[in-house]
């Protein structure tokens, strides 16, 4: 740390924190008899806490944000200049960052073509779910309203988004939500005895867990069904990756019923599995994108909605209709900080080569857990792309039953005390978070993923022998 804090003033900090703050996701009642966790500082891989503890980031802030790394001077620099010229304009106009960060990015998207700006990533899920809407409006006359979902699958956390939440555990006691939302089957092949489909694998089972999608179209009747929202790997529902042959097959079935496809790279996109976009991993073609936390790695809030020239087509009209367009607004999608910030976060993954860095690290965090599987019985399943990966603890491989979440929270908690900042996540039977969770950097090298996996090595041997 660079001593800009001394001891006194980050007591009231904590004091400060401890008095006024409500933290996110999570019981502040320990918070009574210890002290919250401020982050202080970071640089690189790397943050230190208000003790001026070292921590190695294994999940990027947290939540899968900070894809260049902490510290960039370059990316502050172009957030700087760009508030000097012009912080802000409502987005009915435009704005050079915005404008050129929209080029840039469509140019890592062939078949996309237009960038709606806004600024947490549940907002940009829910400005495609009102175009989707509109258009059963304006093309199916008031029918096709009804958006698909999956279960484990997140997309934010207003109604709406929750509406759309495949999540049990997050969307208890928060209901009613918004009517037309229709849940589809998970695609989890760990899992697959749980979809019935125990008895396949491979390609077979990944087309299998597809036409369960098929099948709910035809329950509700496929001239009510008007998207399928699904991301390109599951994120807090338990790192979940598609299995081979599932996506071709999701593309036919929105092809065959005339279903847009929505692909919440709020997670993936801007690197996170090695390619630019996790729905490029499968060669799928959306008809939207949506996208936050990598977009500027966390030093300003952005958040993009991507659809096709197609789409917006739909909404282009002369009639004297005074409802013809898209009539939304996000005040702060017209903030310049987001835009100019994401065109420099682009520039240094492209010059730094970080989405070869991603993949290869990605691979070598792979071997690691896949190696720790033989040491250790309690990992009943190791999946992931690029450098977004997830070890489901088992309390028992033959059943597949979890571990408590105080044991996965004791592995967590194991890490941290060692100096490593590792993720658990979500796998929807409630109280039970026991898929240990990693999302480095993708400037991470050899050596930190091999830390990374070496403390959970030792956790791992700590809480479970
Ligand atoms: N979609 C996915 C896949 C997410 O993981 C999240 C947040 O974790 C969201 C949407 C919501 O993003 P935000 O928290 O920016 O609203």
């Amino acid at each position: 740390m660079d001593g800009t804090f001394n001891e006194n003033d980050l007591s009231r900090v904590v004091e400060a924190d401890r008095a006024h703050i409500w933290h996110h996701l999570i019981q502040h009642k320990p918070f009574e008899t210890n002290d919250p966790r401020i982050i202080v500082e970071g640089k690189g891989m790397r943050v230190w806490d208000q003790k001026g503890k070292e921590h190695l980031d294994a999940v990027s802030g947290g939540v899968w944000t900070v894809n260049v790394g902490y510290g960039r001077e370059s990316i502050c620099k172009a957030v700087y200049d760009q508030l000097m010229k012009l912080c802000y304009f409502a987005n009915s106009a435009g704005s050079i960052p915005g404008a050129l960060f929209a080029e840039k990015l469509i140019e890592k998207m062939p078949g996309m073509s237009r960038v709606y700006y806004t600024n947490s990533g549940s907002e940009a899920n829910e400005k495609a779910f009102k175009m989707v809407r509109q258009i059963a409006h304006k093309k199916y006359g008031g029918r096709k309203t009804k958006i698909l979902y999956r279960d484990r699958d997140y997309h934010g956390s207003t109604l709406a988004a929750m509406s759309a939440g495949g999540q049990d555990e997050r969307n208890a006691q928060y209901g009613p939500f918004a009517p037309d939302f229709v849940k589809v089957p998970h695609c989890m092949e760990y899992r697959k005895e749980e979809l019935g489909l125990g008895h396949l694998s491979g390609a077979e089972f990944g087309r299998a867990a597809a036409d369960l999608i098929e099948e709910v179209i035809l329950r509700e009747g496929p001239e009510t069904v008007g998207a399928l929202c699904l991301e390109p790997v599951t994120a807090g529902g338990g790192v979940i990756t598609p299995p081979e042959g599932y996506w071709e097959r999701v593309q036919e079935i929105c092809k065959k019923y005339d279903v847009l496809l929505h692909i919440d790279e709020v997670v993936c996109g801007i690197g996170r599995t090695g390619t630019w976009f996790g729905y490029q991993q499968y060669g799928v073609k959306p008809d939207f994108v949506t996208m936050a936390k990598g977009v500027a790695s966390g030093y300003a809030a952005i958040a993009c909605m991507v659809t096709t020239e197609e789409v917006f087509d739909m909404f282009k009209d002369n009639s004297d209709d005074p409802l013809n367009y898209f009539r939304d607004i996000s005040t702060f999608g017209g903030c310049t900080a987001g835009p100019a910030a994401a065109i420099e976060n682009m520039r240094i993954i492209e010059d730094e080569n970080l989405l070869d860095n991603c993949t290869a690290m990605g691979e070598r965090m792979l071997g690691n857990l896949r190696a720790l599987m033989d040491k250790h019985q309690v990992i009943g399943d190791v999946r992931g792309k690029g450098l977004f990966l997830g070890a489901e603890l088992v309390a028992n491989r033959e059943t597949k039953e979890p571990v408590t979440e105080k044991q996965a929270q004791a592995v967590v908690a194991d890490c941290m005390a060692q100096g490593v900042i590792i993720g658990v996540t979500n796998r929807s039977i409630p109280g039970r978070n026991n898929t240990l969770c990693f999302s480095p950097a993708l400037i991470a090298t050899a050596d930190d993923i091999d830390a990374i996996t070496n403390a959970v090595d030792a956790a791992l041997t700590r809480v479970f022998g």
